[in-house]
């Protein structure tokens, strides 16, 4: 094991000193002789005999071809170097001149200075050079460089830095009330301590996209006044095998370092992805996995290291992760209820200008589903449509609009309908409206408009939940499918054809009905038998058909006979009111968009006879 952890740390280091060496070696052959040499000058032999006559040769020094000799040139002693020719009498003439013969004139430089120059001198550039380099590195690639391989990049995280406290955070109190409890324990351990209770090691933060989970975990990094270490969990996926388990290790010895500390891993599920018994496993992923469970194992929280992580696919996560001792505390952060979204949108709206008498409830009651984020989202749309239509401050209307925005892509104004295809559409959705209207257990109508969204639909009714609830019966189930069938119904009834405008409602019929025979046991014929099994409840939930090809033939029948009967019902509503239905089209028509209350007193008021042919004048 120790060998493999060193391996990817070391191997960049040795490549960096081979490339130090062969520099050095290059160095020592190039430019360290030349700058030897410099210092000796090369004269003529004739130059020579001449310093000889002037006796200003002081040493000499004979070799095979060469001679070296030493003179001095205002009163600094020069070291000359010339060729040896055959001359008998030099000998005497050098002892006439009282020049010395020496032994070995010191051509080089001391050896200690030369070896200061050639070895030690580039040695310490290198080294100073090296460091700068691989600091900028860490800086400019976030600790990916050549010298900081496998070391985690965690952002530390200290009390002011975020900015974000709890009271940021709206709705989710439950989570808020666990994670406040962590943050408390790190300030007063020994409050806990003394009782005997021991903090769970881990947390983890669950719940669908935009619900705040990082939001949250940013809070109690604003909240505690402890280091706060934070990573996701996609920056332990390395190339490497090996690389990902070595960053974990590094953060976790930092944590300790500094513990009483918070450390978070952010959508968690890239790493902790259930370890499957295929043999062409990730090897990388595995061991970066193991590696976390590990070190999960290996403190103790009575240190202070708290480890929180967030996910929206807990069920992905590999159940060793999960176990008392690790994340054995699960955080629920769900999509926010009416209140939770009143507050949602009340602490966004402080960011930005709004009027006085912007009704919040109404707002959140018809942004009903949506998350935290795109309640965000809403609040944002509002204020830019604001700008837009130079207004200084955002109105209720322009929150009205940004929900639509938000959850049916923006008004397309450039599509342009021809009459026919808008007269089909309010039909279309005058058919819903009117289908929803005429069952007592339907949400009333809240606005319908015929404006091509981006999102493709041509036409939009919106329904709005007078209160919120949480369980629905088999009836308003059954009206629900009856309310998606009633724009189609209301095409055949008025054009006696089809367009191809109703997909979505069939798709979503389709679930609904699939969903009450398979999930929740709705239908006589199997009683409470799951035919699905639900996995991702969080995006979106994928369901898997857990039966026999019999069985599945059988609930395939049952859907069509639900849905079929739901829109013979629709037609048989739209065809008692078609005096109704002709009148709220027509009105939809010439105005594209009826609000709900206008639609409800066209709904109530005494009819009046219109025929088609008038309409289309
Ligand atoms: P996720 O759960 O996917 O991690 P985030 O925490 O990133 O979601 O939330 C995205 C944004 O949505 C936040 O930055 C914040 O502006 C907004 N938001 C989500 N939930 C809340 C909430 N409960 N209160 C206030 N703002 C929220
Ligand atoms: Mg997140
Ligand atoms: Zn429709």
């Amino acid at each position: 094991m120790n060998l493999n952890e060193k391996k990817p740390v070391k191997r960049p280091l040795i490549f960096y000193y081979l490339i130090v060496f062969v520099v050095l070696i290059l160095l020592n052959i190039l430019v360290v002789p030349a700058m030897r040499e410099r210092s000796i000058l090369e004269t003529t032999y004739s130059d020579f005999l001449d310093s000889i006559e002037n006796k200003e040769v002081k040493e000499v020094e004979l070799e095979d071809s060469v001679i070296y000799y030493t003179v001095e040139k205002d009163g600094e002693i020069v070291i000359c170097k010339t060729g040896r020719i055959a001359d008998i009498n030099l000998v005497d003439r050098l002892n006439e001149s009282g020049a010395e013969f020496a032994q070995e004139i010191p051509t080089q430089q001391s050896p200690l200075i030369s070896f200061l120059v050639s070895w030690l001198m580039p040695i310490a550039i290198f080294i100073v050079l090296g460091q700068w380099l691989s600091k900028k590195m860490m800086k400019g690639m976030g600790g990916t460089g050549a010298m900081a391989f496998g070391k985690s990049n965690a952002k530390i995280y200290v009390k002011s830095s975020t900015g974000i406290k709890f009271s940021d955070v709206a709705g989710e109190d439950e989570a808020k009330e666990l994670l406040k409890e962590i943050v408390d324990y790190l300030h007063n351990p020994q409050l806990y301590r003394e009782i005997g209770a021991s903090l769970p090691k881990g947390a983890l933060l669950v719940g669908p996209p935009g619900t705040g989970k990082t939001l949250l975990a940013k809070a109690v990094a604003g909240e505690a006044n402890v280091p706060f270490f934070s990573i996701s969990g996609s920056e332990f996926v390395e190339m490497f095998v090996g690389m990902g388990a070595a960053k974990v290790r590094d953060l976790f010895k930092q944590a300790n370092e500094k513990a009483p500390c918070i450390v978070f891993i952010d959508e968690i599920d890239t790493i902790g992805k259930k370890r499957d018994g295929q043999i062409s496993g990730n090897d990388e992923r595995e061991q970066t996995l193991n590696q976390l469970l590990t070190e999960m194992d290996g403190f103790d929280s009575s240190k202070g290291v708290v480890i929180l992580a967030a996910t929206n696919r807990p069920d992905s996560l590999d159940p060793a992760l999960l176990r008392p001792g690790r994340f054995d505390r699960r955080i629920p952060v769900e999509l926010p209820d009416l209140q939770g979204r009143e507050e949602i949108l009340k602490v966004h709206a402080k960011k930005i200008k709004i009027a006085d008498n912007v009704n919040f409830h109404e707002i959140a009651k018809a942004a009903s589903g949506a998350s935290g984020a795109e309640l965000a989202n809403i609040v944002n749309e509002a204020a830019l449509r604001a700008v837009r239509d130079g207004r200084k401050f955002a109105t209720q209307m322009d929150l009205e609009e940004s929900i639509e925005v938000v959850i049916a892509g923006y008004q397309k104004k450039s599509r342009v309908l021809s009459n026919k295809e808008k007269l089909i559409v309010s039909y279309h959705e005058i058919g819903h409206a009117l289908v929803a209207a005429k069952q007592t257990e339907s949400a009333p109508v809240h606005k319908i408009t015929i404006i091509p969204r981006t999102s493709g639909a041509l036409g939009y009714t919106m329904q709005v939940e007078e209160k919120e609830h949480f369980l629905m019966t088999k009836e308003e189930m059954e009206n629900k499918i009856a309310t998606l069938t009633g724009g189609r119904a209301a095409e055949e009834i008025v054009f006696q054809s089809i367009t191809t405008g109703a997909s979505n409602d069939i798709e979503q019929a389709t679930k609904l009905a699939r969903g009450m025979i398979t999930q929740y046991g709705m239908s006589d014929e199997f009683d409470m038998v799951a035919m699905e099994t639900v996995s991702n409840q969080y995006l979106g939930g994928d369901s898997s058909l857990a039966c026999s090809f019999e069985t599945q033939t059988k609930v395939d029948k049952k859907v069509v006979e639900l849905v079929k009967k739901q829109h013979e019902k629709a037609k048989q509503i739209l065809q008692d009111n078609i005096g109704k239905l002709h009148e709220l089209a027509k009105y939809l028509y010439d105005h594209e968009t009826i609000t709900g209350e206008e639609f409800m007193e066209i709904l109530n008021r005494k009819e009046e006879p219109l025929s088609l042919e008038k309409k289309e004048e």
